[in-house]
């Protein structure tokens, strides 16, 4: 799971940076699908997100307990603030904080990747999580940037550990109970929850799509009805 995740990381770095490096200047103004968001705020997500992530890695190396963020308002704050600055700025910082990122994992020795952090839910977790953690970041963002860049394009690989992954944390939230079955692979996935559980269809892609709570195509019920609404993921 941990030399795939790196490799996700850093195919999705690159996924990423490719479609923002196609998004003129001003596209980044533009409201993205998430909500209240511009192309800036989400670029100043992903470029903090990477900060707060080497705070995780400075937490695994040291034994000092660095959180991600020091509190949610913060967080918020400081994308606000992000969204105000010029695009150059922008790219520049998430450029940079990416490659923090990378270079502050490649020291981290067996045993520090085994130490336990904290993510910004709240759950301990070895520090061997932070590059999935970082994969699902700019793989899903990549997509959000709206720059022509869809789940399909995703490795498959990735979006069936992202399937294994969110229906994990939505069978211990309290949406409703559902069966996923792939229609282009040998695959189906349970996530527990309310009522009887509705079975739903779609591809990979697009089940990954739904259950991330973003604009899923051809993800349907019984007789082609849609698929029920999600509460929020993360
Ligand atoms: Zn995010």
């Amino acid at each position: 799971m941990h030399v795939d995740s790196l490799r996700w990381m850093a195919q999705g770095t690159k996924i990423f940076f490719d479609a923002l490096a196609g998004l003129p200047g001003e596209e980044l103004d533009q409201p993205t699908a998430l909500d209240g968001w511009t192309g800036k705020h989400l670029l100043a997500h992903v470029a903090a997100n990477a900060d707060a992530l080497v705070k995780l890695t400075r937490w695994a190396r040291t034994g000092e307990e660095t959180p991600m963020y020091s509190s949610p308002e913060q967080r918020d704050a400081d994308i606000e603030a992000g969204a105000n600055r010029p695009a150059t700025e922008l790219r520049a910082w998430a450029a940079q904080a990416a490659a923090a990122l990378d270079a502050r994992l490649a020291e981290l020795n067996k045993q520090q990747w085994t130490h336990r952090v904290r993510t910004a839910q709240g759950r301990m977790v070895p520090a061997e999580h932070v590059p999935w953690m970082r994969a699902r970041e700019v793989m899903v963002h990549a997509v959000d940037l709206g720059a022509g860049v869809g789940f399909d394009d995703l490795p498959p690989d990735f979006l069936s550990a992202l399937i294994d992954d969110i229906t994990a944390k939505r069978s211990s939230g309290d949406g409703p109970a559902l069966t996923l079955t792939a229609t282009d692979r040998k695959a189906t996935w349970a996530v527990a929850g309310t009522g009887d559980p509705t079975p739903l269809t779609g591809t990979v892609a697009g089940l990954a799509a739904y259950l991330s709570g973003r604009a899923a195509e051809g993800v349907t019920g019984p007789g082609g009805r849609p698929a029920p609404e999600l509460p929020r993921w993360l």
